[in-house]
Parts: C-alpha cells; sequence; structure tokens
C-alpha cells in the first residue's frame, strides 16, 4: 500500500489509474477465489459494495483502495506539514495548518469524491495535526466507511426490502462470527472450501441459480431460485426444521455437555398447553430452553427486519415467555424461561445472549478461557454450525430435477 500512502507525489492522473487497476485486481481475485463470475461483482452492484465494507459494517473487508487513498492522503499532509512549513510558505494554502481548517479541507475532499452530499456531514470528525498520520488516516478511513456503509443501506430505496433487511442483520457484530473464526479441525471451526464458497455468496447476495427439486418432488410448482432465498425458506425437507435442529444440537453440545450439563431435550408438558415442549431443559438450573429462528427473508418477516434487525427477534422471545412462564410458575418454584431467539443470519436476541453469557461463565470457571473468550467459543459453533447448514441446504437445492419424459440417449 506504500503507493497509495505517498499520494501527494503523484501526478493526479496516474495515481487515480494506479487505484482503480489496484482495485480491479483485487475484485477479480476475489472473484476467482470465491467462484463467482465477475459479472456478479461489477463496481456498482450491490454484492462488491457490501465485500468492500468492513466486516462491522456488514461486509467482507475487501477494503478499495479508492477509499483508503483519501484518507493516507490528509493523513501525509498532516504527517509532512512541518516540513512543508519550513521549505515554502507558497504551499499553505494548499496544506492547512490549523486543525480546523484540516477537518474541513478532509471532509470537502471526501464528499467530493464519493459524492456523497450533504447527507453525510460527519459531524463529529475532528482531525488534528497532533494526531499522526496513522492515527488520521484510520478515524478518517472510519468515517469514510461508516458513510459508504449508509449510502448504500440508503442507495436501496423503499422497495428493496429484502436486501434492506440483509444488510442491517450483517451489520450486527454477531452475524459476522463464522467470518471472524480460525480455521481449526480440533476446534471444528474449518468450513470446507464449496460450503465456504456458498456462504460468501449468501452473505452477499451474489445470484447462486440456485432450484428446489424438493417443491418439485412434494406436487408444488419447481420453484427457480436465483439467489438461494427460497431454500433458506422452504419447509419441505432439507430446511427449516433441520436447521433448528441442527442449531439445538450444537447449543445442546457445546454450551451444556461440554460443561458438565445435563440437558433433556423437549421435555413434556411444561407450556400453556399440555403438548407444549420447550426444546431443552437443565435440570441443575432449572431452566427451560426454546430455540427460535426466524427466517429473515420470509414474506411475514422481511419488511420487519427491514426497518430493526433485532425487534422481530425480541418480540417472538417475548411470545415464546408468554406460552410458558405462567405455567412453568406453577409446576415449580423458580422454574424459569430462557427463549434463545435468533434469525437465519444469525443475530440474536436478549434471551440468546444471556443463555450464551451464563453458560460462558460455566465454561469459563471449568477451563483457562476468560469470559471474554468463551463467549466467543460458545457464539462461534452455533454461528458456524447456523451458516454452514444454510449453505449446505441450499447446495442440496440445487440439483435440477431429472425430468419426467427424458428417455436415454
Ligand atoms: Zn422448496
Amino acid at each position: 500500500m506504500s503507493c497509495i500512502a505517498s499520494a501527494p507525489l503523484y501526478p493526479a492522473g496516474s495515481f487515480k489509474t494506479c487505484v482503480s487497476t489496484f482495485d480491479t485486481i483485487s475484485r477479480e481475485g476475489f472473484a476467482a477465489i470465491h467462484n463467482i463470475p465477475l459479472t456478479h461483482l461489477q463496481r456498482e452492484r450491490f454484492s462488491w459494495r457490501q465485500a468492500s465494507l468492513p466486516i462491522r459494517h456488514g461486509g467482507l473487508s475487501i477494503i478499495a483502495a479508492s477509499v483508503t487513498s483519501d484518507a493516507a492522503y490528509i493523513g501525509s499532509i498532516i504527517d509532512t506539514s512541518d516540513l512543508a512549513r519550513q521549505l515554502t510558505s507558497a504551499i499553505e494554502a494548499e496544506h492547512p495548518y490549523d486543525d480546523e481548517a484540516l477537518t474541513r479541507h478532509a471532509i470537502e475532499r471526501i464528499q467530493d469524491t464519493y459524492s456523497l452530499g450533504s447527507a453525510f456531514n460527519f459531524t463529529g470528525l475532528h482531525i488534528r495535526h497532533s494526531q499522526g498520520l496513522r492515527q488520521s488516516q484510520r478515524f478518517l478511513s472510519l468515517a469514510i466507511q461508516t458513510a459508504l456503509s449508509e449510502r448504500l443501506f440508503v442507495s436501496l430505496g423503499k422497495r428493496n426490502v429484502l436486501h434492506k433487511a440483509h444488510l442491517l442483520s450483517c451489520r450486527e457484530h454477531e452475524a459476522s462470527d463464522w467470518i471472524r473464526a480460525i480455521p481449526d479441525p480440533k476446534f471444528k471451526s474449518a468450513i470446507s472450501g464449496a460450503l465456504w464458497n456458498t456462504m460468501v455468496s449468501l452473505r452477499l447476495l451474489v445470484p447462486i441459480e440456485s432450484f428446489c427439486s424438493y417443491c418439485a418432488d412434494a406436487g408444488t410448482a419447481a420453484v427457480p431460485d436465483k439467489y438461494g432465498h427460497h431454500a433458506l425458506i422452504c419447509r419441505h425437507k432439507y430446511g427449516y426444521t433441520r436447521r433448528h435442529n441442527t442449531v439445538k444440537d450444537t447449543i445442546a453440545q457445546v454450551a451444556f455437555r461440554r460443561c458438565g450439563m445435563t440437558v433433556i431435550h423437549e421435555p413434556h408438558n411444561l407450556g400453556s398447553n399440555p403438548s407444549d415442549r420447550p426444546d431443552l431443559f437443565a435440570p441443575l438450573t432449572d431452566t427451560a430452553y426454546d430455540i427460535t429462528i426466524l427466517s429473515a427473508y420470509a414474506p411475514s418477516n422481511v419488511k420487519g427486519f427491514s426497518k430493526d434487525a433485532r425487534s422481530p427477534i425480541l418480540r417472538r422471545e417475548a411470545e415464546k415467555h408468554k406460552r410458558y412462564d405462567a405455567r412453568l410458575a406453577t409446576i415449580g418454584q423458580g422454574l424459569k424461561l430462557l427463549a434463545f431467539g435468533m434469525n437465519h443470519i444469525g443475530v440474536l436476541g436478549d434471551d440468546a445472549k444471556k443463555v450464551i453469557a451464563e453458560q460462558a461463565t460455566v465454561l469459563a470457571s471449568q477451563s483457562s478461557y476468560s469470559h471474554a473468550t468463551a463467549k466467543r467459543i460458545l457464539r462461534t459453533h452455533i454461528s458456524i454450525a447456523l451458516h454452514s447448514f444454510n449453505a449446505l441446504s441450499v447446495n442440496v437445492r440445487k440439483r435440477h430435477p431429472t425430468p419426467m419424459n427424458s428417455t436415454p440417449a
């Protein structure tokens, strides 16, 4: 990146070419590694714009050089301002010396370069000479990335509820736990190449030309499934229920049995009516657990998730409490429910976070892990189980059924 950091040394024209070549190469490399057709990542398309955002903004941190170069340019002005002052006073107009002028200069330049408009006014951004090159470059990069992330969301408009629901969920910290995991077969955090590529495609809403053969087998009209969204919400065979059970079994295994705690699967007669069964019950703590995974893309949920990534989950957790709390109180004192709510992109509800925090305390007390590490371990396991299951169900549904009337050649 040294060519980018020394931006002022380059004549503007050739520097721009250099940066854009760098970005093209990184886009082509990313497409080749992840087996994504380059046409799906053309510069202004949603997928590439999302991939270019930092993970904390819902992207994959394939940060474009065109984003960092401006931050680096202004950083280098700060770094060289003393030398410039010594050499000549004529440069003063180009190199503002007081902090306020420097900040204004930075903001104007960024707004102009990225055509951000007045909606992104960077209030709160203060560049100071004393920050030095690295720090000011970092602050500027963060401000630019936050603005680009917001611009991507705003650009989706009112009709793209699915893209909005998707992006809002991806921005939540825990939705990216599978990306941050260090691949380790012993830790069961290694993900196979094919599965990883599908997980990345789902993260970026890249068309993957899936096709639901189960709906066709079940007599329902066969569903062409361009983005794999149908596969993620279809209730036929390999989907909905099995995803729930996969996550439930992972929680039982890593959050309870690993800590030496017994859990009973689906104990009878604990809810408001006799057939109600929460998913898990831990006798040691007198706590029942019920796991819900909402599909953020399902027609009944997508609008809610396009406004807020968390409130539909919190609502569902509250419904679960309504169903179980009164009944549990009559069965035994201190008997309680934790409703483990999440959506299929990995956003966790309040109760779900509580379960993880409580079990992390148990895990930390039995190992050399800190509470934060234990929490990260539990969350990573759940995240990988969820996202690899999503990718698997899309891959399984990719098969095209054999045409019924076809005759062998
Ligand atoms: Zn289907």
